[in-house]
């Protein structure tokens, strides 16, 4: 259905979600406020949206009988994880509208596409080589090295990467990764690490989040800052200028988070895209007077976008399933009476039955009136639940 023929749907229709994890938990728990119906399509069960939905659809993505389903009580569709077939997406843009687009989630499947897509809009990309073939990984240049190799599909919180420093171990990580297609890219001399939140319109105007400082653990996201002065004004204008182009050169309609590395010399290198909300955008929940997930629910129904506006200094800290277990093997939760006790910490957490290490069980995000004030909180909640300072 063409995007720009439709109306505007208004708060008391059904809107639907690809995908139970948190974000679809959190994108339910938006459109939910404004007095939207939400129905979620995951084949678990116990998935964190499905649970707080009103209408759970337990289905496979590919399920033709559940995306008819989901279809018929639908006003208009969008999906909270990328993995999701983008076919899945096409079937149900014929009947009604789905944003993003099923050819934009392809792109951002797909590490090589991904990086042809940065290519053609002009952004900056580290020097990397798409490795499908053994003739492509013998001709690597050893210049990529040392390197990561990363699965050019399904990959997520740094799995499926492996750092490579000579062509022998190049060759035996890509054996252990199952000689699927792969992108091999040049390990970079990182400063810090940043993403910008763009969300556009049927009308293609688009808004943003001020963008964010984040700190990465083990190849997880652990703590996103954003204040003023949380990067020099000309990388954050660079980088907002970048996530721009590559949202237009999509004719993106939804919300997109945009990667970014900034290198030790202060240039700035596009990472990867999500076509979704982002980890990194979780503080805009309680930072900003608009969330990402009010702007994913404001991009699939066509209402307007403002721009949102930081009214607080915030730090969100990633709750990942670790803190459960730092006294042992048997999961104890956290003391989140202490951290609550803390001025302007607050909690959010996914409904996850089982704490596992490395699994995202929730975030909380501070706010303060100043950075300072946001940091020594957000130190102090750090050290509450066992998380180590930044
Ligand atoms: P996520 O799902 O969290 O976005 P991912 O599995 O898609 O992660 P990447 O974003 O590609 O993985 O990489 C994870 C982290 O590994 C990066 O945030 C960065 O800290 C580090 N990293 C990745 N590629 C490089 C590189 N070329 N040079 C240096 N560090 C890198
Ligand atoms: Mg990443």
């Amino acid at each position: 259905m063409s995007a720009h023929a439709t109306p505007v749907i208004l708060p008391g229709a059904t809107l639907g979600v690809l995908g139970g994890g948190q974000l679809g938990r959190m994108f339910a728990h938006a459109a939910q406020a404004m007095g939207y119906f939400t129905a979620v399509l995951d084949p678990d069960a116990t998935s964190p949206a499905g649970r707080i939905s009103h209408q759970h659809i337990r289905s496979g993505y590919s399920d033709a009988q559940g995306l008819a389903e989901l279809a018929r009580v639908c006003a208009a569709v969008t999906t909270e994880f990328e993995n999701v077939p983008a076919a899945s997406l096409n079937q149900l843009a014929q009947t009604l509208p789905v944003a993003p687009a099923g050819s934009a989630v392809a792109i951002a499947q797909d590490r090589a596409a991904e990086k042809a897509h940065f290519v053609r809009c002009g952004v900056p990309v580290a020097p990397h080589a798409v490795i499908e073939t053994p003739e492509q990984l013998a001709a690597v240049p050893a210049d990529l090295l040392p390197g990561i190799l990363k699965t050019a599909r399904m990959g997520y919180d740094g799995k499926g990467q492996v750092r490579v420093k000579t062509l022998e171990e190049l060759a035996q990580a890509w054996d252990d990764l199952g000689r699927v297609a792969c992108v091999l890219e040049k390990m970079l001399p990182l400063a810090h690490e940043c993403s910008v939140i763009v969300a556009r319109g049927r009308n293609g105007q688009i808004v943003h989040l001020p963008v964010q400082r984040n700190l990465h653990r083990d190849g997880i996201l652990a703590v996103t800052e954003v204040y003023e002065g949380n990067l020099p004004l000309a990388q954050a204008q660079q980088a907002l200028a970048a996530a721009k182009s590559v949202a237009e050169g999509l004719q993106y309609v939804g919300v997109l988070c945009v990667e970014f590395f900034v290198l030790q010399d202060g240039s700035l290198v596009v990472n990867e895209i999500a076509p979704r909300p982002h980890n990194s955008g979780h503080y805009s929940q309680n930072g900003c007077d608009v969330s990402q997930f009010e702007l994913q629910v404001r991009c699939m129904t066509g209402l307007p976008l403002v721009q949102p506006r930081l009214h607080s200094a915030s730090i969100m800290l990633n709750l990942l399933g670790d803190l459960w277990f730092a006294h042992g093997d048997t999961a104890q939760t956290p003391a989140w009476d202490q951290v609550l006790a803390l001025p302007g910490c607050h909690l959010h957490l996914y409904g996850k039955a089982q704490a596992q290490r490395g699994r995202k069980m929730g975030h909380l995000n501070i706010t303060a009136t100043t950075a300072e004030a946001a940091r020594a909180t957000a130190l102090q909640a750090a050290a509450i639940v066992g998380i180590e300072a930044f």
